[in-house]
C-alpha cells in the first residue's frame, strides 16, 4: 500500500481516495485545489483533521476534477482530487458565483486559534 494511502485510511478516509492515492494518483497528503485556504499556522496544505461525523472544515475530502460533478463527472480514479472539506466547498462557490465570506472568516478564526495554540506551548 502507498505511504499516502496508508495516511488517508489513518483519518478514515475510504473509497475513491484511497483507489487514487494506491494508483499513484494521489501522491502525497495534501490539498490538491488550485487554491488552498488552510492557515499555514495551522499546517496548511499538507494539515488533514479525521474523518468525523462532525465534519471538520479540514478532513479530506473527494474534489471531481477535471469534470466537476456538476458537469457529469464521476467519482473515479482519474477524476479526483484530495481537497480540504472547506477548500473544497469554497472552489465551489467561487465557479457557482456564490459569495463565501463566511468561509473566509472561518479560515481566519481558524489561523488566530492556531497561532493562539502555538503561544501555549511551551518554549524550548
Ligand atoms: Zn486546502
Amino acid at each position: 500500500m502507498s505511504e499516502v494511502a496508508a495516511k488517508l485510511r489513518e483519518l478514515g478516509v475510504s473509497g475513491v481516495l484511497i483507489q487514487a492515492a494506491e494508483q499513484g494518483q494521489i501522491t502525497e497528503l495534501a490539498c490538491q485545489m488550485e487554491k488552498c485556504f488552510c492557515p499555514e499556522e495551522l499546517g496548511g496544505r499538507s494539515y488533514f483533521e479525521p474523518v468525523t461525523d462532525g465534519l471538520s472544515d479540514w478532513m479530506p475530502t473527494v474534489e471531481h476534477s477535471p469534470i466537476a460533478k456538476r458537469d457529469g463527472g464521476h467519482r473515479v480514479v482519474g477524476n479526483v482530487l484530495l481537497a480540504h472539506r472547506l477548500c473544497n466547498r469554497v472552489g465551489y462557490s467561487i465557479e457557482a458565483d456564490r459569495p463565501y465570506g463566511k468561509d473566509i472568516a472561518t479560515v481566519e478564526r481558524a489561523r488566530e486559534e492556531a497561532i493562539r495554540r502555538q503561544g501555549e506551548e511551551p518554549q524550548p
